[in-house]
């Protein structure tokens, strides 16, 4: 038995060693997928609720690895967070995604997550002035999503810093709430420009009177404070009749749109096509 728990233990270290050498090796590859032209950009169309017209599209990062194939976000961001890729990353999605839109011939807005890193480093406003600046879009069709976390970390500063790129005339959204433990707390320190209400709700929406009711909570927050609400993961009919009747303002989710390349999303053509 101890030498079976012996060897257990030790195909254990093993492993670990393989998973820790193998987040090393990706860490190295994010680092090049920049340069690389690895790195490439999905859209998912958001539309209004009450008429069904596209309201915007939010920008989600794809990652074709040589070696791995698609490497899905949530893989690949919180590995970018820790060795700081997500600086050069996320700036390189910044510009790409304002440079994309700047060419459509319809007046969408973009959304384009923010991470907490990039919020943290003093550069992100002149970032974002210098790429507004550079790529001619809009500032009123960029909106950037933090999540509640973002603010918790240094409160202070990042919502000084929010406050400065709100002034560039940028929107700010916040996303995946009512997941975090203080979700009332962040809508009472920061004017947001949207509530994004996380995609887990509308897995329970249907089925869920507790989920129903805290729904439609939010919606009512989100009016009396005068700030859209955009509901995520929309699946089925049947949870956007629930939406319409519950006055929600904005939906997204595979049931309008799934994310796709730039070309393959109906209803944009840019000006060189
Ligand atoms: P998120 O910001 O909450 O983005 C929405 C995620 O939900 C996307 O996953 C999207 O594909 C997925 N989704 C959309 N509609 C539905 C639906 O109807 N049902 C379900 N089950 N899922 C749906 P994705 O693209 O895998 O991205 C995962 C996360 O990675 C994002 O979550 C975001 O936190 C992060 N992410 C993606 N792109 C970027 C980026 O450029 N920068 C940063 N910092 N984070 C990013
Ligand atoms: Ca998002
Ligand atoms: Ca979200
Ligand atoms: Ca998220």
């Amino acid at each position: 038995a101890k030498a079976a728990l012996g060897q257990s233990v030790c195909f254990y270290e093993v492993s670990m060693d393989e998973a820790a050498r193998s987040r090393r090796a990706l860490a190295n590859d994010l680092w090049d997928a920049v340069e690389k032209r690895q790195l490439t950009l999905h859209y998912q169309v958001q539309k209004s609720v009450m008429t069904g017209d596209v309201t915007g599209y939010e920008v989600l990062l794809r990652w074709a690895h040589p070696e791995r194939g698609m490497v899905p976000p949530n893989e690949f961001i919180p590995l970018a967070e820790e060795c700081g890729a997500i600086l050069p990353i996320g700036e390189w999605v910044l510009r790409e995604a304002c440079r994309e839109a700047a060419s459509w011939d319809r007046q969408y807005k973009i959304a384009v997550n923010l991470s907490p890193v990039q919020l943290a480093n003093g550069d992100i406003v002149s970032l974002v002035q210098a790429i507004l600046d550079e790529t001619g879009l809009d500032p009123k069709r960029l909106e950037l999503e933090i999540t509640e976390s973002t603010i918790i970390d240094d409160k202070e500063r990042a919502l000084q810093t929010l406050r400065e790129i709100k002034a560039l005339g940028v929107t700010i959204a916040v996303d995946d709430f009512g997941t975090g433990y203080s979700s009332l707390e962040t809508l009472r320190s920061f004017p947001f420009d949207k509530i994004k209400l996380d995609k887990s709700f509308m897995w329970e929406v249907e089925g869920n009177p507790q989920a129903k009711a805290i729904v439609r909570a939010i919606l009512a927050l989100g009016q009396s404070l005068s700030v859209p609400v955009l509901a995520e993961g929309v699946e089925t009919q049947k949870q956007l009749d629930i939406l319409q009747e519950e006055g929600c303002d904005e939906a997204q989710g595979y049931l309008l749109g799934r994310p796709a390349p730039i070309g393959a999303v109906i209803g944009v053509r840019t000006q060189a096509a």
